[in-house]
């Protein structure tokens, strides 16, 4: 599959990593937005938060098990952000589920 995302999970591009489990890989975005800007993802391939079903929902559900560990380790002690962006009107340019950690300073009150 010609998916970049899956390509860092399989070590063939190489990514900064921070955090890694059997369902869940992070890495530090290549074009910050924040002073720490985070991707983490599940292994198993999924387009974007619009094809989450019950049948693969376990998969986010390991994710965000993983955030507060990632946060804490990336010394967010006081909030961070966390986005999806889906599809063409969302900005999605990669189309493996990923969410973005985004903190380190005071963000914009602007979600939009
Ligand atoms: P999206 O726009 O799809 O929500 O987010 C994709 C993110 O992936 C962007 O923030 C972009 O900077 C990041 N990105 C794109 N290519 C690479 C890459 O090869 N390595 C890393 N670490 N991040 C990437
Ligand atoms: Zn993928």
């Amino acid at each position: 599959m010609d998916c970049l995302f899956c390509k860092i999970i399989a070590g063939e591009i190489p990514s900064e990593k921070v955090y890694e489990d059997g369902n869940v890989l992070a890495f530090k975005d290549i074009n910050p937005q924040a002073p720490v800007h985070i991707l983490v993802i599940p292994k198993t391939h999924i387009e974007s938060a619009d094809k989450i079903t019950e049948n693969n929902n376990s998969e986010v559900g390991a994710v965000f098990a993983a955030i507060p560990k990632i946060a804490a380790e990336s010394g967010l002690t006081n909030g961070y952000r966390v986005v999806t962006n889906v599809g063409e009107d969302g900005c999605q340019s990669v189309k493996h589920l990923h969410f973005h950690i985004l903190g380190g300073a005071k963000l914009g009150e602007k979600m939009a």
